[in-house]
Parts: C-alpha cells; sequence; structure tokens
C-alpha cells in the first residue's frame, strides 16, 4: 500500500465542492486514512510549497493556499501516487484531461482546486508535514 497527501484547496472548499470531490476519489478506489480541515498560516503555506521557492508564482500561491480553509487527507491504494495524480489531471486545467477533476472544477493555474503528492518522496514529506502517524488509520 502506498500513502500520498491530498488537498482540497480554498478555492474548492468555498466553492462547496469537498463532498463532489471526496466522492470522486472514493470512486477512483482511494481510501481516507486522515481527514481534517486547516487554515493555514503564510508561513505555514511557504513551507509546504518550499520546493517552489523563488518561482514567479510562490508568493502567489502561498497566499492563495492561505486565503481560506482546506481540507486535507491522506489517502492509500496500491499506486496512490499516480492513481490521484492522473484524477487531478494537468497543472493548469486547459491542459488537464476529459474527466479530471481540474478539468472539472478548476478556474485558474493557481487556483486548481486540488493538490496532490508527485512522488514517494514528496509524499513522506507532505503527509508527515499535517499529520503525525497517531492520526493516520492502520487498516
Ligand atoms: P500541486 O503541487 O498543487 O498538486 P502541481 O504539482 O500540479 O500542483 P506544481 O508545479 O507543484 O503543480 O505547482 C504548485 C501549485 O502552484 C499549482 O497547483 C498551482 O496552484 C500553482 N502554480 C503552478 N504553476 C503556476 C503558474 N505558472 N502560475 C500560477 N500558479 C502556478
Ligand atoms: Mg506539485
Amino acid at each position: 500500500m502506498e500513502r500520498t497527501l491530498a488537498i482540497i484547496k480554498p478555492d474548492g472548499v468555498k466553492r462547496g465542492l469537498i463532498g463532489e470531490l471526496i466522492s470522486r476519489l472514493e470512486r477512483e478506489g482511494l481510501i481516507i486514512v486522515a481527514l481534517k480541515m486547516i487554515w493555514m498560516t503564510k508561513e505555514q503555506a511557504k513551507g509546504f510549497y518550499k520546493v517552489h521557492a523563488g518561482k514567479p508564482f510562490y508568493e502567489s500561491v502561498t497566499d492563495f493556499m492561505c486565503s481560506g480553509p482546506c481540507v486535507v487527507m491522506v489517502l492509500e491504494a496500491k499506486r496512490a501516487i499516480n492513481t490521484y495524480r492522473k484524477l487531478m489531471g494537468a497543472t493548469d486545467y486547459k491542459e488537464a484531461a476529459e474527466g479530471t477533476l481540474r478539468r472539472d472544477y478548476a478556474t485558474d493555474i493557481e487556483k486548481n482546486v486540488v493538490h496532490g503528492s508527485d512522488s514517494p518522496q514528496s509524499a513522506a514529506f507532505e503527509v508527515a508535514y499535517f499529520f503525525n502517524e497517531l492520526e493516520i488509520l492502520k487498516r
């Protein structure tokens, strides 16, 4: 089993898409083993996206991520990372494949509704960034 970190970003929460997005990922066979709603500080958002420090969109995306509450989840499945990345679609919703979450719900390259870890290394960092082991269901 593999774990990945998923986030419903502030735009998804504000637009009332939590239930819809969770249904879509559950239908894909991704099991929720941890879940909470948080409102990140700017510092927490900067730490979360530190791999992007120095890029032109870093300030703006970290402002966006702390502009309202997010739902953060740990998902588990055999190939959770790739399965969820595929379900999310490309960063730019205009390039996202038909049937993906970003294609269906995103409105902007930045306000793209969902986040998912992109590698085993980033999943390990991101899961531990928001959850301790006691908060994650052992099945
Ligand atoms: P995420 O990490 O949120 O799952 P991603 O892996 O598809 O998204 P990254 O390259 O990691 O894309 O970018 C992180 C986030 O920064 C994007 O989801 C988006 O919100 C924002 N972002 C990325 N590229 C741009 C850009 N060119 N202009 C504005 N915002 C961007
Ligand atoms: Mg990313």
